[in-house]
């Protein structure tokens, strides 16, 4: 049973949920997702991390009164093999903790580098990465909510079947300087590094729950099992 903490930050938490029991039913490893809401709750027990995406800066303010993020990063440094998988704005949480926190990546980045809002896009990524195989399940339409609207099909339907290929969805996202990654490029944008990973902590600039295409919440939760 690996136990995956998922940071209920603010932002794409959901969306990573369902994307871990897809990832698990295609690994066949049992899991159970411990929403994470205060630092009280982050203890040794948990295997594996998600810092999920939204905006950083609210992500900060939220957590201060429930401690979530200290408690997070203490762990982090505790527990430096036990894997880490941070997207979007996670992913600017693990190179610019804050808190008098050193950063997580060997990997500067920048918020917002991309542009506005509006400037979010979706793009063919290259990435390079051990991943343990398992079917490539593209997500069913998404259910309307109880407001009748329907959730946006973003990368739904173009899960890409080439394992060195993925759909990028980048929302708002963080840019790597590109003259200062000192830790392995995993995923890239035509030449410009969208991915990295230092040790167990895995960061990505673009939202891989929102594809359909689970093979990052694979690599998670493999090397949680194979840490165990
Ligand atoms: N723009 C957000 C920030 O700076 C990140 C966007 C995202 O996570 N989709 O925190």
């Amino acid at each position: 049973m690996v136990r995956v903490g998922l940071a209920m930050l603010q932002g794409a938490r959901h969306e990573h949920a369902e994307a871990l029991r897809a990832a698990s039913q295609q690994l066949e490893i049992d899991i159970e997702i411990v929403e994470l809401r205060s630092g009280l709750e982050v203890d040794e027990s948990l295997d594996c991390l998600i810092l999920p995406g939204g905006e950083s800066t609210a992500m900060r303010k939220a957590s201060q009164s429930e401690s979530l993020l200290s408690a997070l990063f203490s762990w982090m440094e505790q527990h430096p093999q036990r894997p880490v998988l941070g997207t979007c704005a996670g992913a600017i949480l693990l190179a610019n903790p804050g808190e008098g926190q050193a950063s997580f990546l060997r990997a500067q980045i920048s918020r917002n580098a991309w542009g506005r809002q509006r400037d979010s896009f979706e793009a063919e990524l290259d990435i390079s990465l051990e991943i343990p195989s398992g079917e490539l399940v593209p997500l069913e339409t998404a259910k309307r909510d109880q407001f009748n609207h329907q959730p946006l099909p973003v990368g739904t339907h173009t899960v890409s079947r080439n394992m060195a290929k993925f759909h990028g969805v980048f929302i708002r996202a963080p840019r790597f300087d590109q003259s200062n990654i000192e830790c392995e490029p995993v995923a890239s944008f035509g030449d410009e590094v969208v991915g990295v990973l230092d040790g167990q902590r895995l960061a990505l600039t673009f939202h891989p729950e929102l594809t359909g295409d689970y093979r990052f919440h694979r690599w998670l939760l493999d090397k949680a099992h194979s840490v165990q």
